[in-house]
C-alpha cells in the first residue's frame, strides 16, 4: 500500500498487488521478475483467486487505485487467460482506477476489451526504459521508439492513462551520463502523454547485470543519482514524476546524509515543491 501523489496534487492510496503467472517472453537484460513467475501459460483460475485473496486482506476504507503487477504483460493471452478478465474487472469494481502493466507491442485489441468489463478508469504501464540509442538497442526489450509512441498514441486515443517505467543507470549508458539520458527519457515520455512517470534505479542481482558489471557495461546507479534525476525532472508539468523507492536501501550512497536524501526524495514524491538540497561535508 502506497500514498501516490496524483495530477491534482492530492495523495492517492493506492494498492499493489503481485500476482503470480506465466514468464514474460521478453528477455530483458535488467529484469529480474522471472524469479516470481511460473512455468508454463497461467492456469485459467489462478489470478482471480490469488487477486480474491489479496482484497480479502483489506481492511479500512478501499484505497482509490488498484494495481496488478503479474510480473508480465497483462495482455498476453498466456499471461493472463482471457476467460478470467471480467472476473479480474469485476474485483477491481470498488476502486476509481486500475493499472495493469504491459509491454507496448501487446498493447492493442485485448486493452479495449478489457477497458470496456472495466466500470473504472484504466491505466497501462509500459517500461520505455531509455531512450540511448546503443543501450536500448541491448537491452534484449526489442522495442523500438516508434512501437512505444504508437503504443502512447493508442492509449491516449482511448482515453486510458499511460504510467510510464524509465531506468536510471540502464546497462550501456555511460555512467556519467545517466541522469541525462534518464531525464531525456522522462521528458520524452511525458510529451508523449505520460500522465505519471516512475524512475526506477536498476538493481543488480540477476546474474545478468552482474555480468555486464564485470564488462564495465554496467555501473549500478546511486542514491545521489536518483535524487538528482528526480529534482532535474522538476520542470515537467504535464506528468507526476516519481522515484520508484521500493529497495532505496540497496542503493549505493554514503552514510553520513543517506538518511536525509532518502527523506528529500520521498518528500519529492509527494509534492511538486522540492525541499532544498542535503548539505553533507562527507559527500559534497
Ligand atoms: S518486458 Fe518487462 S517483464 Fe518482460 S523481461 Fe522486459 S522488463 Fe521484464
Ligand atoms: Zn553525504
Amino acid at each position: 500500500m502506497e500514498h501516490e501523489r496524483a495530477k491534482t496534487g492530492e495523495l492517492e492510496r493506492s494498492l499493489t498487488v503481485f500476482l503470480a503467472g506465466a514468464e514474460c517472453p521478453f528477455t530483458c537484460s535488467f529484469c529480474d521478475l522471472w524469479r516470481w513467475t511460473l512455468e508454463g501459460p497461467t492456469p485459467p483460475g489462478a489470478l482471480p483467486a490469488q487477486l480474491e485473496r489479496a482484497l480479502q486482506e483489506l481492511s479500512g476504507p478501499a484505497p482509490q487505485r488498484l494495481k496488478l503487477y503479474n510480473a508480465s504483460n497483462f495482455f498476453d493471452r498466456r499471461a493472463v487467460p482471457s476467460a478470467d478478465l471480467p472476473r479480474i474487472a469485476q474485483l477491481a469494481e470498488p476502486f476509481a482506477a486500475v493499472t495493469v502493466e504491459s509491454h507496448a507491442n501487446t498493447i492493442g485489441p485485448l486493452t479495449l476489451e478489457f477497458q470496456k468489463m472495466l466500470s473504472t478508469r484504466l491505466e497501462v504501464a509500459v517500461g520505455l526504459e531509455t531512450i540511448h540509442p546503443i543501450a536500448a538497442a541491448y537491452l534484449n526489450k526489442r522495442l523500438a521508439l516508434s512501437s512505444f509512441d504508437r503504443a502512447a498514441e493508442f492509449l491516449i486515443e482511448h482515453d486510458i492513462d499511460l504510467r510510464v517505467f524509465v531506468l536510471l543507470g540502464a546497462p550501456h549508458v555511460p555512467a556519467a551520463e545517466s541522469i541525462e539520458w534518464t531525464v531525456q527519457t522522462v521528458e520524452y515520455a511525458a510529451a508523449r502523454g505520460a500522465a505519471r512517470v516512475a524512475i526506477i534505479p536498476v538493481r543488480g542481482g540477476n546474474g545478468e547485470l552482474e555480468r555486464l558489471q564485470g564488462l564495465g557495461e554496467f555501473t549500478p546507479p546511486t542514491l545521489v543519482q536518483l535524487e538528482l534525476a528526480l529534482e532535474q525532472c522538476g520542470p515537467i508539468r504535464s506528468a507526476v514524476v516519481t522515484a520508484d523507492v521500493w529497495d532505496i536501501e540497496r542503493l549505493p550512497g554514503c552514510d553520513s546524509c543517506r538518511s536525509q536524501r532518502e527523506a528529500r526524495i520521498r518528500t519529492m514524491n509527494a509534492s511538486p515543491e522540492f525541499p532544498p538540497p542535503v548539505p553533507c561535508s562527507t559527500c559534497a
